[in-house]
């Protein structure tokens, strides 16, 4: 009796470990608010994320930094597959519409789906640019350029730890 008590236990930590993960995104970290498939809008307040988010993800997300070029993890990168807000888990860019840039950070020509992103004016450092976010929680992602490829002729200058990338699963 003791050990089937024991085994169910085992199973239910198990289930409740999967379902924390799957929260958290690649942050390892507990995160309520990330969801794949939930748009609604997000309104939590910095002091709230700075709980939840590791200080790196943080420091780009909610406070606008910049991860410094050729350094991220997905510039190079042409896996197929998605990537999501790493803060939130919002669907931001497939694959498909990466394209190589010598820039040093991931770039695409276009958002995923209408509303993935949202847009700011950015006068910041003396310079006159278009901040991009995530449409979902508002999270800074980084900056829009007029030098992109066809179709768009847009670049989405991203940094890499504000996304969380998923291959696609192999076809069988
Ligand atoms: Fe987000």
């Amino acid at each position: 009796m003791k050990n089937l008590l024991f085994s169910c236990l085992l199973a239910l930590m198990a289930v409740g470990l999967h379902a924390q993960n799957h929260k958290s995104g690649k942050t390892g970290r507990p995160n309520p608010y990330y969801s794949r498939t939930d748009t609604k809008k997000l309104k939590v307040p910095n002091s709230e994320w700075k709980k939840i988010l590791p200080p790196d993800l943080y420091a780009v997300a909610r406070e606008k930094d910049t991860e410094a070029a050729f350094t991220g993890k997905y510039y190079k990168s042409d896996t197929k597959g998605t990537y999501y807000c790493a803060a939130c888990g919002n669907k931001l860019f497939r694959s498909d519409a990466k394209f190589a840039s010598s820039c040093g950070w991931p770039s695409f020509y276009e958002p995923a789906r209408q509303g993935s992103v949202s847009y700011q004016d950015d006068r910041s450092y003396g310079m006159r640019r278009t901040e991009v976010l995530c449409g979902r929680c508002d999270s800074h992602l980084g900056h829009i350029f007029d030098d992109g490829p066809a179709p768009s002729g847009k670049r989405f200058c991203m940094n890499s730890i504000s996304l969380d990338f998923e291959p696609d699963k192999a076809k069988k």
